[in-house]
């Protein structure tokens, strides 16, 4: 493609993204793609599902009286044609193909050839952008990838409007007109019904919501305050960089400076105010109109002032912000909604009173899920077209069993759902006897129950669904929660409190696995892959005297309880261990030197999470005293598929042969070197698995404590003699559906169905 037309292309791409509505950007698609292709016609077509055809939305040459008039049968035409191949038809002659359908209202007649190129949607065909020239030739490949380009785009534009319920000429009016369903990925189960409320970053543009002003003088103010503020920053900026920037370079300040001017920017942020916006998103709207006026600019010097545009916009935003705490202000019954949602973010908040969180980011295994599913709050993440800021206080209700999403329910459903959450509570109540139980199966074997640990209400509810032991303490949630690394004596008094609740038996303690998506707030690690990058063991063995004070705070914590076990995250190669096990006796004579105390030596065990371990347990056996599997990101690394990306979402699943084979053998294979074998990663904590898990032989399995009385219950169901047979029969299939239905089949014919969370299936 040539540099002019890549500039065409972003040009178009920044109108779309900045025009308010689907019929917009597609004008706006169809009258630049014209111009700048230099054809007759650009129409599109979009697939209206429900009526099965593909309906003309928008045409640039033919009859504008035929747009929204015209619509074509799913394999009529040569429009039908691309989108029944999805792929691009190229004629130079259209009028000869067999597939030509004449529609005289068009004026399509005299149009000799055409471009067809199919828009798609995650592998769906959502329509057809074609054009069209009365001369007859063949497009060239440059306008084929012009349009592929701009159809990807424009994809994403129509899902977005799909979800939002703007093509309303596919809708038949409904009598909840604002009733929406999205579909995210399930997070931690269970079902919620209450308003949504926005958590969003702060000084983020983009993020902030669309809100009414309670008060619109108020908001006057607050703006006048926040401008005025600005204004003082901007002008010390401008005094402090006197001595080290030229004039012309400090002339960006007076361009703010002049931005800043009563007549300037705060009197059009002031004119949103007055029609009824709040401060914040009036300076959203306003800076979002000049930076899309700025981005269509020819002059390049211009166009790159989009940037300082934003820069201003941000700092205005900051201080409206500060101080400003309305969004944490929660009731039972707020469903916390945001495009991302940090651990840290959600732990400062009073956890008690959110009733489910809905993120338009993330999946199912992120950082943040996992702490949510130790608290017990439906979560569904991956929502991808949750238009998140214009949801502010809507009705909602969250079903994070199927991982759906309802806005502005219907009464019938709202019903439906309350007697869904009855039969809940009731199944909870069932499975609270399991508190008691031992996990026996029914033909005698015990399995061994450990809980994941991290915040303190872990190992409270791991006591109290009796837990044999910790076998995950995620020592990066406390340093999640802090503003710089604790120290060492901080530390020991965190890890003593795990200890001594669980003292006489077994916790393992995992060092630092920051990295990926654990981030510190204090601690930012910014890499292009990170899940690839540095994270785990590879950080803490650059940053020794880190893993230092880790390793001596937890020795110091488990003197005269002697139940620590250390767990090295991350592992890829032996000589990482080697090094570690160097610094780890060290510590150990060093502070039973200095407390002139003896420590019990703690065992010390890695994750197996990188496929290269799976490969080298007999090189790691002599090295190690215990194995323990991160199926989280063993899964993620195995089947490469990134945890947190909802796209391939789809892709990740740890019912995947290649997970249960390299499981099967893994599990036999330190046991071939009499090293136990235990796993911590979400897939001990769902019954299907964990059934699966204790027939390949693992000696514990570790989960969240709100999964420990589900599992218990299935493993005092399901024999020894059964779980086996199943891995033998899923051993031989080769699909993760099929390995999962088949489970759920078991289930479901065994008095299990309610652990079957498709079971739950509410049909709207
Ligand atoms: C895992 O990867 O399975 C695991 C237990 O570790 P985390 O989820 O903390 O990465
Ligand atoms: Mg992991």
């Amino acid at each position: 493609m040539s540099n002019m037309q890549l500039d065409t292309l972003r040009r178009i791409v920044q109108e779309i993204n900045a025009s308010v509505s689907l019929h917009d950007s597609l004008e706006i698609m169809v009258n630049q793609v014209s111009e700048a292709m230099h054809v007759d016609v650009c129409s599109i077509y979009l697939l209206d599902e429900r009526n099965q055809r593909y309906v003309l939305m928008a045409s640039k040459g033919l009859n504008p009286e035929s747009v929204g008039n015209v619509s074509l049968q799913l394999g009529e035409g040569l429009v039908g044609l691309v989108g029944q191949r999805e792929e691009i038809v190229n004629l130079d002659n259209a009028f000869k193909h067999e597939r030509f359908a004449y529609f005289p209202e068009t004026g399509e007649e005299i149009y000799n050839s055409f471009l067809g190129v199919p828009v798609m949607y995650r592998r769906k065909v959502m329509g057809v952008m074609v054009v069209q020239n009365k001369e007859p030739q063949d497009f060239s490949e440059a306008a084929e990838s012009f349009l592929v380009t701009l159809c990807a785009q424009l994809s994403g534009v129509i899902a977005h409007a799909h979800a939002v319920g703007n093509i309303d000429v596919f809708r038949k009016p409904s009598n909840s007109p604002n009733y929406k369903t999205f579909q995210g990925a399930s997070g931690a189960g269970g079902i919620a019904l209450g308003r949504a409320i926005i958590l969003y970053p702060p000084a983020d543009l983009a993020a902030v919501p669309d809100r009414d002003a309670d008060d619109i003088s108020e908001e006057l103010e607050l703006l006048d305050q926040a401008i005025e503020s600005v204004r003082a920053e901007i002008e010390s900026l401008d005094e402090k960089m006197q001595d080290s920037l030229m004039s012309e370079e400090r002339a960006l300040f007076s361009v703010f400076l002049r931005m800043l001017d009563e007549n300037a920017l705060p009197s059009e942020i002031k004119e949103i105010i007055r029609d009824g916006s709040w401060a914040q998103g009036a300076v959203k709207h306003v800076i979002e109109r000049h930076v899309a006026l700025f981005a269509q600019m020819e002059d390049d010097y211009l166009r790159e002032r989009v940037s300082d545009l934003k820069d201003l916009g941000r700092r205005i935003l900051a201080a409206l912000q500060e101080g400003d705490t309305s969004h944490k202000e929660l009731t039972s019954e707020s469903i916390l909604i945001g495009e991302e949602i940090s651990t840290a973010a959600l732990v400062e908040l009073p956890v008690d009173k959110i009733a489910a969180i809905v993120t338009s980011e993330g999946a199912a295994n992120s950082h943040m899920v996992i702490v949510a599913r130790a608290l017990g709050i439906p979560t569904v993440v991956g929502v991808t077209e949750l238009p998140v800021n214009t949801l502010d206080d809507v009705e909602m209700i969250v079903d994070a069993y199927q991982g759906r999403v309802f806005v502005n329910p219907p009464r019938r459903l709202r019903t439906r759902y309350k007697e869904i959450q009855k039969e809940e509570e009731q199944i909870a109540k069932d499975l609270k006897q399991y508190e008691t139980k031992d996990a026996i199966t029914p033909d005698g074997v015990a399995v061994k129950l450990y809980v994941n640990t991290g915040l303190m209400i872990d190992v409270v509810r791991g006591v109290q669904r009796g837990a044999k032991g910790v076998g995950l303490y995620r020592s990066e949630i406390p340093f999640m929660l802090r503003e710089r690394f604790p120290g060492e004596e901080e530390q020991r008094a965190i890890y003593r409190q795990q200890l001594s609740h669980f003292a006489n038996k077994p916790v393992v303690m995992r060092t630092l696995d920051i990295g990926a998506d654990k981030d510190l707030p204090y601690f930012e690690i910014e890499e292009e892959n990170s899940a690839l990058g540095w994270r785990g063991i590879r950080f803490t063995l650059d940053h020794p005297e880190i893993f230092s004070s880790q390793i001596r705070a937890m020795l110091k914590a488990s003197i005269g309880l002697n139940n620590l076990h250390i767990l090295l995250p991350m592992v890829t190669s032996v000589s990482e261990v080697e090094e570690a096990l160097y610094l780890l006796e060290r510590d150990w004579l060093a502070v039973q030197e200095e407390e002139q105390v003896k420590i019990t030596k703690p065992k010390i065990g890695i994750m197996v999470e990188v496929p290269s371990v799976l490969l080298q347990i007999e090189e790691f056996a002599p090295l190690v005293d215990f194995f323990s599997v991160g199926s989280n990101d063993l899964t993620q690394y195995l089947l490469a598929v990134d945890r947190n990306n909802p796209r391939v979402a789809n892709v990740y699943s740890h019912f995947h042969p290649s997970v249960i084979r390299a499981l099967t053998r893994l599990v036999k294979e330190c046991h071939k070197y009499d090293k136990p074998v235990s796993i911590c990663g979400e897939m001990a904590g769902d019954p299907l698995s964990a059934i699966l898990l204790m027939a390949m032989g693992f000696n514990t399995l570790s989960m969240s404590s709100s999964n420990i009385l589900r599992v218990r219950k299935a493993i005092c169901h399901v024999s020894m003699s059964d779980a086996q047979k199943l891995l033998s029969e899923v051993n031989a299939m080769n699909n993760p559906l099929m390995v999962k239905s088949w489970m759920e089949y078991y289930f479901r014919h065994h008095g299990l169905g309610d652990m079957v969370k498709s079971n739950r299936m509410v049909n709207v």
